[in-house]
């Protein structure tokens, strides 16, 4: 009887520890496109972490205002501010100040070292959690030279330039089981693995043993047990560690969209695009950091309803600094931006000839 009651108790505390870790782990919310998510659902998905930073426009430095701790704890996080007290006051300090500039240099935004409307708008937006400044030390802009910062490379890399050794370029990955992924969900990783082999000589397969892979894919909330807990709907959308740990994250709570479409307007929807963040933070599991090009994969943040997974150039010249070049893509450094930048010259030539043919049109009708 003892050993039975023994065996129940085991048996409640398993239900338990498996209620709680598949509580943290599965079912992410997945819609095909905006148009499928139910009213119903948006509701409750409306808050960002952050909205509180609206109420700081217009501080500046010697003021002392409620809220300035969170927005420290905020530059804290993305590697802006050292804590070296503890815990952070309300005083707009000069600490503060030297952080809010080195954030404007990043984002292209005007230093003044104020918190004006165009910063602010840019600390709202949902991001990445991988800190723009790791360990001090970041070669975004605000760790280049100023008179440079139009001139050279923007992309980055983890301090000590950790990257997959040069014995392995078939590398694997696997997807957290407990997630459950669909097979739309995993094609969707799969187009975003596809976006970096591309342009350099690494090969990505997916393979069902999930302790082997080299890198390991997951969606979880909240604390997930690596320091870095997920906020809930916008805020920080995901992470994802330096090679050679392998690890990419994914916040559970964000409405994620795995097809295409985003009409316009849908811009205010809190729907985050699958694909556009898988492919950044591939970007990380590789050993770029952040980059201050707008265009760049590797840029840090990424608004609701934008759809962002073609490589900028500053991104392919970044990873192929770490491996070099697709020997399959006749080795040379983006021969696809050569056709593309053709086409579009192209499109102005073709542009131009309209024109001609139209002014001289014009001209004849005139007289
Ligand atoms: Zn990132
Ligand atoms: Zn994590």
């Amino acid at each position: 009887m003892n050993i039975h009651n023994n065996n129940f108790t085991s048996l409640l505390i398993f239900f338990f520890f498996f209620l709680f870790s598949s509580s943290t782990t599965a079912f992410p919310n997945f819609f095909p496109n905006i148009s499928s998510i139910p009213p119903s659902f948006l509701p409750n998905h409306t808050t960002n972490p952050w909205d509180t930073f609206n109420k700081l426009s217009g501080c500046r430095s010697g003021q002392k205002v409620d809220g300035i701790a969170k927005l420290k704890t905020y530059f804290h996080y993305f590697g802006y501010l050292a804590n070296t007290t503890g815990n952070f006051s309300d005083d707009f300090d000069d600490a503060l100040e030297a952080a809010v500039k080195n954030y404007q240099k990043n984002f292209n935004l005007n230093t003044t070292g104020e918190l004006d409307t165009s910063t602010v708008n840019q600390i709202l937006k949902p991001r990445c959690g991988v800190p723009d400044i790791v360990n001090g030390t970041t070669t975004m802009n605000s760790g280049k030279t100023t008179s440079f910062q139009h001139s050279v490379a923007h992309y980055s890399f983890f301090p000590g330039t950790p990257r997959w050794p040069s014995r392995r370029r078939d590398l694997t990955y696997a997807f957290d089981p407990r997630n459950e992924l669909s097979e739309d969900v995993k094609r969707v990783f799969a187009n975003a693995f596809s976006r970096w082999s591309e342009w350099t000589p690494l090969t990505f397969t997916n393979i069902s043993d999930y302790s082997s892979a080299d890198m390991k894919i997951g969606f979880y909330s909240g604390d997930h047990g690596d320091d870095e807990p997920f906020d809930g709907v916008l805020g920080t959308l995901a992470h994802a560690f330096a090679p050679p740990t392998g690890l990419l994250h994914l916040d559970n709570a964000e409405t994620w969209i795995i097809n295409d479409v985003f009409t316009s307007g849908s811009s205010s929807s809190t729907a985050m695009d699958l694909e556009s963040v898988a492919v950044h933070e591939i970007g990380h599991l590789l050993g770029l950091g952040h980059s201050s090009v707008e265009n760049a994969i590797m840029y840090p943040t990424i608004a609701s309803g934008v759809k962002k997974v073609e490589l900028d150039r500053d991104d392919v010249e970044g990873i192929q600094v770490l491996y070099g070049t697709n020997p399959e893509n006749n080795g040379t450094v983006g021969p696809s931006f050569g056709e593309r930048e053709m086409s579009g010259v192209a499109r102005g030539s073709i542009g131009l000839v309209w024109g001609v043919i139209l002014a001289v049109g014009l001209t004849i009708f005139v007289y």
